[in-house]
């Protein structure tokens, strides 16, 4: 697959105020020619997409929910065209510099645990093994997915991360409010799920600085924000950008988010 390295993303991010898109300058090179008896080599990709999925389903007007087709076609993308789904360890693993990323690498994460993801997304993840990652609240996760669908899930590939305990902006809380989300979070699910909990996903993007420390002093690992772009070796791994995903990732948008950082938004 063909990198495109025209610098759109000026032009294109223009209309987004707000979405903090800054693409990254590209790795150099990319574009030196192997010899004609050398074996070509693929340059290292310059970086891992972690995707965002919401909710999947036919609920109109509201763009962050994706259709079942569109988001069977993204899935279908993926498979056909090599890609590596990587779980959070992997990811972390490459930005520690202890492993180097496989051809295609890309993550998958879905937010908020509604039930289609349960319902829809799962079977489809199986079909093609691919791996993935939840956060769900804690506090709501038996209201919207029962404990045992949870370890289902868990037990298919897909890893069940803290989305806070009521979901509510963290960046506007009391340092003690904000030990509570996180504590509470990481206690319910460590104990309903049997595992120990290390990655966690700021609800509506919202953190500050005590967030961070918090997070850190928990043993929490990585950490997602809704900030646009891909996550590089070098980031800090409790602010991780993510892709948005929703109905208006037609699979021209969808190749664009995948093969260049520097992708347009929509
Ligand atoms: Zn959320």
């Amino acid at each position: 697959m063909s990198i495109v390295t025209i610098a759109l993303a000026g032009a294109l991010s223009a209309g987004c105020a707000g979405t903090g898109e800054k693409p990254a300058a590209k790795a150099g090179g990319q574009n030196v020619m192997p010899a004609a008896a050398e074996p070509v080599k693929t340059p290292p990709p310059a970086g891992v997409p972690v995707l965002m999925y919401h909710k999947i389903g036919g609920e109109k007007g509201n763009d962050a929910v994706i259709s079942e087709d569109r988001f069977a076609e993204h899935m279908e993308f993926l498979h056909k065209n090599g890609y590596r789904t990587l779980s959070l360890d992997e990811l972390e693993a490459y930005l520690d510099g202890r492993a180097e990323l496989p051809p295609n690498p890309v993550v998958l994460t879905f937010d908020d645990g509604y039930r289609d993801t349960y319902e829809i997304a799962l079977s489809v993840l199986k079909k093609y093994g691919f791996k993935s990652t939840l956060f769900i609240p804690a506090g709501e996760a038996d209201r919207r997915l029962t404990w045992e669908e949870l370890k289902e899930m868990k037990a298919a590939g897909m890893e069940i991360g803290s989305h806070s305990y009521s979901h509510r902006d963290l960046g506007v809380m009391t340092p003690a409010q904000q030990a509570t989300e996180i504590e509470r979070s990481k206690e319910v699910l460590d104990r309903n799920l049997g595992q120990d909990s290390r990655f966690f996903c700021y609800p509506n993007g919202s953190y500050d600085g005590e967030t961070l420390r918090l997070l850190k002093a928990k043993g929490f690992r990585l950490a997602v924000t809704i900030e646009p772009g891909w996550v590089k070796r070098g980031d800090n791994p409790l602010l991780l950008k993510r892709v948005w995903m929703g109905n208006g990732v037609d699979l021209k948008h969808f190749e664009a988010r995948l093969t260049r950082e520097d992708y347009p938004i929509l």
